[in-house]
């Protein structure tokens, strides 16, 4: 592929529109969409609308007036488009951690006569940390974490399991579960499902309805672009609303909260599970930000994401200077959700360097580069550019500089 043809990629893309409805920086590519998504021009101005006129004027009339009260739902039927989620059965609120110890607590008081929460070691950390605590509060009686390694899963899943709790798309690796098959599995053996979304969400076709998902739970920061600490959402499958009763209850879940009574009546349907005030300013901002994906199929998105994936592959294949970085991710686009990792004794170094020549990748302890695709910002131009960099960046050994050396804070 030479320079031209990778113009024309870009050219006929139908969704190369999609990138002037974003700021970015000049003459920087950002491949790190996937763990804080760039900012939409309508989130700023919706941020400025929230704060100037709508709290700053109107003030607390906005609750009624602009609605706020409301905004937990309509966002999560926003979210429910692109999840494949009928009506009903999202809402946005919280964390995925907080919102994950609400569902795994639901999730076990479904399974009253099992116990053991059945995971992957390498799941996202905060994932197990979560049963973690709800152990530590119901006792091994009540809740068991089992971790298996990602090939033992199926095996596991035995009749003793109350609950299957994975992510789609593994942080790190990249590779994709089939989470249809899986729930189907787990449902074979009487296992409740809760899968966590933090990289599917808003770039992979899911279809939590279609294929049964009892729960789910996913990030508002990522590839729906809400901005730093953005809510998250979750989904809980209309066939269980009416038989679980989430524990972190609190006065936005309750049936009337504006009548102050000192019992709780949990509300019925999907608002049960907030607890307490929403964030509206940064929810809001998630919310024009989800503006973005209307009138765009989430097949489109994907199938961009998957040629800017293979077009990246395919220029480090012919390339021997880039040998030494490894595939981890699964070389199977199916098998792969919308990011790119590859080991290296330097990678802490080489993304430094990357960044220094104003293409942010990232870096996961302790020897992954992390390549994000985002398909809505990204053009082929610019893995044609990335992969150059990389090229250079290896040839010459830029990272052996010292000052890439030296970890922050925050990777
Ligand atoms: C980013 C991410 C989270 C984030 O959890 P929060 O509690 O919202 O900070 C959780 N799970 C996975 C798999 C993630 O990638």
């Amino acid at each position: 592929m030479n320079h031209r043809q990778i113009l024309d990629l870009d050219k006929e893309d139908p969704l190369a529109e999609k990138r002037q409805e974003f700021y970015l920086p000049e003459n920087t590519i950002y491949l790190d969409g996937n763990s804080l998504g760039p900012l939409p021009v309508r989130a700023g101005t919706r941020a400025q609308q929230l704060i100037g006129q709508e709290w700053g004027r109107d003030l607390i009339t906005s609750w009624n007036v602009h609605n706020w009260i409301d905004m937990p739902v309509e966002v999560g039927e926003k979210i429910a488009k692109l999840i494949g989620a009928g009506n009903g059965q999202v809402v946005c609120c919280d964390s995925i951690s907080i919102n994950l110890f609400k569902l795994l607590a639901c999730a076990l008081q479904l399974q009253a006569d099992r116990r053991l929460v059945l995971s992957q070691t390498d799941n996202f950390p905060t994932d197990l940390y979560v049963v973690d605590g709800l152990n530590q509060l119901l006792g091994d009686e009540a809740c068991k974490l089992q971790l298996v390694a990602e090939d033992a899963i199926e095996d596991a899943l035995q009749n003793d399991v109350a609950v299957l709790l994975l992510t789609q798309v593994n942080f790190r690796s990249g590779k994709k579960h089939d989470m249809q098959r899986l729930t189907d599995l787990a449902h074979q053996h009487g296992i409740l499902v809760i899968w966590d979304l933090a990289h599917s969400a808003g770039v992979l076709p899911i279809q939590l309805d279609n294929w049964n998902v009892d729960f789910a739970v996913g990030c508002g920061y990522k590839y729906l672009n809400g901005g730093p600490g953005a809510p998250a959402f979750l989904y809980v499958a209309e066939r269980h609303l009416e038989y679980v009763t989430q524990p972190l209850k609190g006065w936005m879940g309750h049936e009337s909260p504006f009548n102050f009574t000192s019992s709780y009546i949990a509300t019925k349907g999907i608002s049960q599970f907030l607890s307490g005030t929403p964030p509206i300013i940064s929810m809001g901002v998630l919310d024009a930000a989800l503006d973005i994906f209307a009138g765009t199929e989430i097949e489109k998105i994907s199938a961009k994401s998957i040629a800017l994936s293979e077009l990246f592959l395919t220029l480090m294949e012919q390339n021997k200077e880039l040998t030494d970085l490894k595939l981890l991710s699964p070389r199977d686009a199916n098998r792969r959700g919308s990011q790119l990792a590859f080991t290296h004794a330097s990678a802490f170094a080489i993304c430094q360097a990357l960044i220094e020549q104003n293409i942010i990748a990232d870096f996961r302890s302790p020897d992954i580069l992390r390549i994000g695709i985002s398909p809505l910002i990204l053009r082929f131009e610019d893995i044609w550019l990335s992969v150059q960099a990389l090229t250079e960046i290896m040839q010459k050994r830029l990272y052996e500089k010292a000052s890439y050396q030296q970890k922050k804070q925050v990777t």
